[in-house]
This record gives C-alpha cells, sequence and structure tokens, in this order.
C-alpha cells in the first residue's frame, strides 16, 4: 500500500477537503497510473452528498480519469511505463457472466465495480476514484489514450463520451436518421458531436433559447426550443431517435410525441427522485421503445478514443484547481459550465 493524497466527501452534508487514501502495489495485472486530469461528472456530485443514496464515506469522486502510466505488473501486455492511459466509470467486474463475454461490463449480472463507491475485491473496502495522485487498476479496465488527443480535453470522453456513443451506436444513429438530443450540458454536448460525426441529421432539443447558437456551434443541424409549444407541435413525428441527457425529474413523454413510428427514446440521466409513469398509449399506437442506457464496455469505450481520435472530438472543457472542486459543483447545479470541468491535478498538492 502506498499513501496517496485525494480530495474527498467526509460526510453528505460537509465540502470536498484534503485527505490521504491507500493505493495498492501493483499485483501481476494491475497498471498503476499517475493521475493528471480527471473530469468532473454529474455523478460525481450526487454519490458524493448521497442523493443516490448508499455513499459510503469517506467518499473520493472522479471516474473521467487521465494520465501516464508509472508501474506495471509482470503480467501486463496492454500498456507499458510512459503510455498514456485513462480509467473510465469501471475498474472491475466478474469477467465470467454472460455480459462480460459479450463485452458489456457495464452490465456484468453480480454487477461491475464502480471506480468509487464500488466494493474493492481487492482491499475489501469500497473503492476511491481519481480526485487523488495515483490509481492502481486492473490491466482489462485501463484505456489507452491516441496521440491525437489532448489529455485534458479527452477525461469527459471516458464518461460523457462513451455515455452518448454506445446508444448512439447500438440505436443506429447514422446516415439517414434524424437524431434529437435532450438537453446540452455534459452529456448534451457529446451527444451532438458524436451523432453529426456519425453521419446523423442532429436536432438539438432544449428548453433555453441562449443555447440554440451554441449548439449550432457545436454542430447541430436543428434546435427546437421545447418551452416553445409551436415548435414541439411542428416537430411532431419527425425523429427517429432520441438521446435524453436531463438528469433532473422530467416529463419525458412530452419527447415521445417527437418520434416517428418505431422512434425509440434513450434515458441516459438517473434523476434522484421519480418520474412519472410512460405514456403507454402513444407508444402502442406508434410502436415506440423507452429505453435506457449506462456507459459501453470496455473494448467500445476504447473503440469510442478511437473514433474521437479520427473526427477530432473531444470535450469543451473548462479547466479548475482541484481546491475549486466546491464552488465547481455549485457552478454545475446552476449549469453555470461549457460544458465539462476538469482538474489539473498536479494542483492537488498545494490545494
Ligand atoms: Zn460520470
Ligand atoms: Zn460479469
Amino acid at each position: 500500500m502506498t499513501k496517496t493524497p485525494a480530495y474527498a466527501a467526509l460526510s453528505a452534508t460537509t465540502p470536498l477537503t484534503h485527505f490521504s487514501i491507500d493505493r495498492r502495489e501493483p499485483g501481476p495485472h494491475d497498471v498503476k497510473i499517475e493521475i493528471l486530469y480527471c473530469g468532473v461528472c454529474h455523478s460525481d456530485l450526487h454519490t458524493a452528498r448521497s442523493e443516490w443514496a448508499g455513499t459510503k464515506y469517506p467518499c473520493v469522486p472522479g471516474h473521467e480519469i487521465v494520465g501516464r502510466v508509472i508501474a506495471v505488473g509482470a503480467q501486463v501486455t496492454k500498456v507499458k511505463v510512459g503510455d498514456r492511459a485513462g480509467v473510465g466509470c469501471m475498474v472491475d467486474s466478474c469477467g465470467e457472466c454472460e455480459s462480460c463475454k459479450a463485452g458489456l461490463e457495464q452490465y456484468c449480472y453480480p454487477g461491475n465495480v464502480g471506480t468509487y463507491n464500488g466494493h474493492d475485491r481487492h482491499s475489501g473496502g469500497h473503492t476511491f476514484g481519481g480526485y487523488s495522485g495515483s490509481i492502481t487498476v486492473t490491466e482489462h479496465f485501463v484505456l489507452t489514450i491516441p496521440d491525437a488527443l489532448p489529455l485534458d480535453a479527452a477525461a469527459p470522453l471516458l464518461c460523457a463520451g462513451i455515455t452518448l456513443y454506445s446508444p448512439l451506436k447500438h440505436w443506429g444513429a447514422g446516415p439517414g436518421k434524424r437524431v434529437g438530443i435532450i438537453g446540452l450540458g455534459g452529456l448534451g454536448h457529446m451527444g451532438v458531436k458524436l451523432a453529426r460525426a456519425m453521419g446523423a441529421q442532429v436536432v438539438m432539443i432544449t428548453t433555453s433559447p441562449e443555447k440554440a447558437a451554441d449548439a449550432q456551434k457545436l454542430g447541430a443541424h436543428e434546435v427546437i426550443l421545447s418551452t416553445d409549444k409551436a415548435q414541439m407541435k411542428a416537430a411532431e413525428k419527425t425523429l427517429d431517435l432520441l438521446m435524453n441527457t436531463v438528469s433532473a425529474a422530467h416529463d419525458y413523454n412530452a419527447y415521445q410525441r417527437l418520434l416517428r413510428v418505431d422512434g425509440a427514446q434513450v434515458l441516459l440521466g438517473v434523476p434522484p427522485t421519480d418520474m412519472p409513469p410512460p405514456a403507454v398509449g402513444r407508444m402502442i399506437g406508434n410502436r415506440l421503445t423507452l429505453a435506457a442506457s449506462t456507459i459501453g464496455g470496455i473494448a467500445e469505450t476504447q473503440e469510442m478514443l478511437e473514433f474521437c481520435a479520427a473526427h477530432g472530438i473531444v470535450s469543451d472543457i473548462e479547466t479548475i484547481r482541484m481546491d475549486q472542486i466546491n464552488d465547481a459543483y455549485e457552478r454545475m447545479l446552476k449549469g453555470d459550465v461549457k460544458y465539462r470541468f476538469v482538474i489539473d491535478m498536479a494542483t492537488l498538492q498545494a490545494a
């Protein structure tokens, strides 16, 4: 074990502060990564404040981790010391179930091990995330970051990027498909860029007129103001696919009206409170799908990174110091970030 500096929430109601955690020395299949940047996901805030219940303290959030390999176990073949590497939302899974064998570790039957607040199979305690100096991860869950991608702006691809890439691919976004992205935040802005690069006609659906121009700059072909009844009416039955990135409780049924026959709406945010039940009548009448999805498997995450490198896609970021994290959470709640905070982990020691 090595003592490693970190930033942690010690309870649901106290700000994050300096903390020290133990990281294991690399076993034969382990990779130790010096963390250079860590993206700030809405899940970090939900978990730090136990808004989904079940948070174990101390809680060290962070699952958009990029850095450099500083040590590898004797059996490791995927990376070597000095390589650019990343860790997303998972650090382990059973490796034996139907999902794991299919490369869908995120849907591991007994459950994947979250990068933070998961059950650590090595220490027996809970896992600590990327708001820390280093992380030791089994080789299978390490991603390599293509040279074409800047490390800081690539960090959010590991959660926000794959959360959109996987369902866009699964539900067939591409040429000839009209894809609506609901909500322009960390997830939504990745959805616009990725769907555009996949060749789809991209329609931004937002509640705020100020975001229309931003959405077009990011690559949206069209914008629908969801607060404008006439615009929503005119857009009925015009879309094949909806990526719903809203993480607050809301009535997603209003968007089902935008779907053509056989259309699908995919829920990607996890609201802390219950949402209204589905309007089944409309779904039956148009053979609609209401679906949900989370991140992607390890192989698909690597594929997404290569896709982003090939298409010049990264997240739009604002870099912060470690000691600005509590303020950053408050700004996230107000939607005051374009579109992802990324912590420069070099500021951890000084914070
Ligand atoms: Zn996340
Ligand atoms: Zn499994």
